[in-house]
């Protein structure tokens, strides 16, 4: 037996393996979100991660547990999505949810009995997320009444709960920002058509809507006035986790490549002796050396100030390096590369995807846009040249 966390990435590795790959394909045929793989999983304790033991979690930090979803990208990168979205959920709920709260929810989450995700973005807000309709209206018994539409939420129909950022007045800005757990059998809630997303069908996407939905207060995961900061320290582990994921996904794409390559007959030899094709390989190789070391480095500086701009780091670098690693290792493979069978294609879309989830690459330049100019503050002016611009 090895250590916790060794035994935690074995156990990912095996599902990965013996799971995920063997069915991936088949659960997008079918359009279906697999419960009985999650279900798999969490018998693992894939979905307690870093829920404390006392609450029937595996205790991990973030640092170790975030390595988890690079086995599971090896297998499929939405999958690991949607455990990483459970998995921070639970620990927001064992961590600042309510004590009824956690003695109605906490066991069965970390068991993956019941499952969660996060609702924050709107049809008119994803990037500009503070520009949310979603309103709570705080009731005289203490419950909370919600109204309002959210978009793109993962697991839409499938999970039990849903960890939904709302506002509480009319005021611009983020002041009056809360999050509240909305269980999905609440009265008023309720999803829009699914989402046609070809490349991971099996994850069901689509609106939620809120009509008059009345929620005790006991479900208060961040109060009025945290909403927004707490959302931002659950997306920059969301962050992390897409970097780990995605390297998951190289790997995969680059062995499925050398695979081929190596067997590939051509000019008196195979496909990987030309230097030209063991230098775009040997691209890829090096950037998935980078991006772990990058999203290793970012995991382990989540919860201090570094946090969120290391989180942007490797949400900007790492998920750009797999769009190029899917489309090099296509490459490689010549026509047989865009063969259903390979699944390079279903690579190519995720890795896109995973540019966009939780913040864009675009979005991650801004965080490290304004990092920077908060480092310039602290700096010295530099000396214009004598006589230089005095005419
Ligand atoms: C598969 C999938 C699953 C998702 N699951 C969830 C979920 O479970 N819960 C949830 O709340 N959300 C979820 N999302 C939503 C996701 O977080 C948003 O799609 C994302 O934040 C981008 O928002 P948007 O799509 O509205 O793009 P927009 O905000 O409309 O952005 C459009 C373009 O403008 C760019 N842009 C934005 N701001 C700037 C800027 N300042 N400078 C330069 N360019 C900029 C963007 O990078 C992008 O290229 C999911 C999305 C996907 C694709």
């Amino acid at each position: 037996m090895g250590s916790k966390i060794e035994d935690i990435l074995a156990a990912a590795r095996s599902h990965t393996d013996e799971v995920i790959k063997p069915d991936v394909d088949a659960w997008n045929a079918a359009g279906v979100w697999p419960r009985a793989a999650s279900d798999k999983a969490a018998d693992l304790g894939l979905t307690g991660l870093y829920a404390p033991e006392e609450w029937g979690g595996q205790g991990l930090s973030l640092g170790d547990g975030i390595q988890v979803y690079e086995e599971l990208g090896k297998g499929d990168g939405a999958y690991a999505f949607a455990l990483s979205m459970h998995n921070i959920c639970t620990f927001a709920a064992c961590g600042y949810g309510t004590e009824a709260f956690k003695n109605a929810w906490a066991r069965d989450l970390t068991s993956g009995k019941k499952l969660a995700n996060f609702a924050l973005t709107e049809p008119q807000s994803g990037s500009d997320a503070a520009n949310m309709y979603t309103r709570a209206v705080v009731n005289d018994d203490g419950t909370w009444t919600i109204n309002g539409a959210k978009a793109w939420v993962s697991l839409a129909g499938e999970a039990d709960v849903y960890f939904t950022v709302v506002k509480t007045s009319d005021e611009p800005g983020h002041k009056d920002m809360s999050m509240i757990a909305i269980p999905a059998d609440a009265k008023g809630v309720s999803f829009g058509p699914r989402y046609d997303t070809p490349s991971y069908e099996f994850l069901p996407l689509s609106e939620m809507y809120l009509d008059n939905v009345v929620v005790s207060e006991d479900n208060i995961i961040l109060p009025i006035g945290q909403g927004l900061q707490g959302s931002l320290m659950a997306i920059d582990i969301a962050r992390v986790s897409i970097a780990s994921g995605c390297c998951g996904l190289m790997e995969a794409a680059l062995d499925t490549a050398l695979s081929y390559a190596k067997n590939r007959k051509m000019f008196k030899g195979v496909n990987l002796d030309l230097d030209g094709i063991q230098w775009m390989l040997g691209d890829v190789a090096t950037e998935l050396e980078a991006s772990r070391l990058l999203y290793k480095a970012a995991a382990n500086a989540l919860g201090t100030p570094e946090g969120p701009v290391m989180a942007a780091h490797a949400k900007r670098f790492v998920p750009d390096a797999a769009v190029k690693a899917a489309n090099t290792c296509t490459q490689v493979m010549g026509g047989m590369g865009l063969l259903q069978p390979y699944g390079m294609d279903r690579l190519s879309r995720l890795s896109q995807m995973l540019r966009i989830v939780d913040g864009t690459t675009e979005i991650s330049r801004v965080v490290i846009g304004r990092a920077l100019q908060k480092r310039a503050e602290g700096l010295p002016d530099i000396p214009v040249p004598k006589g230089y611009g005095e005419k």
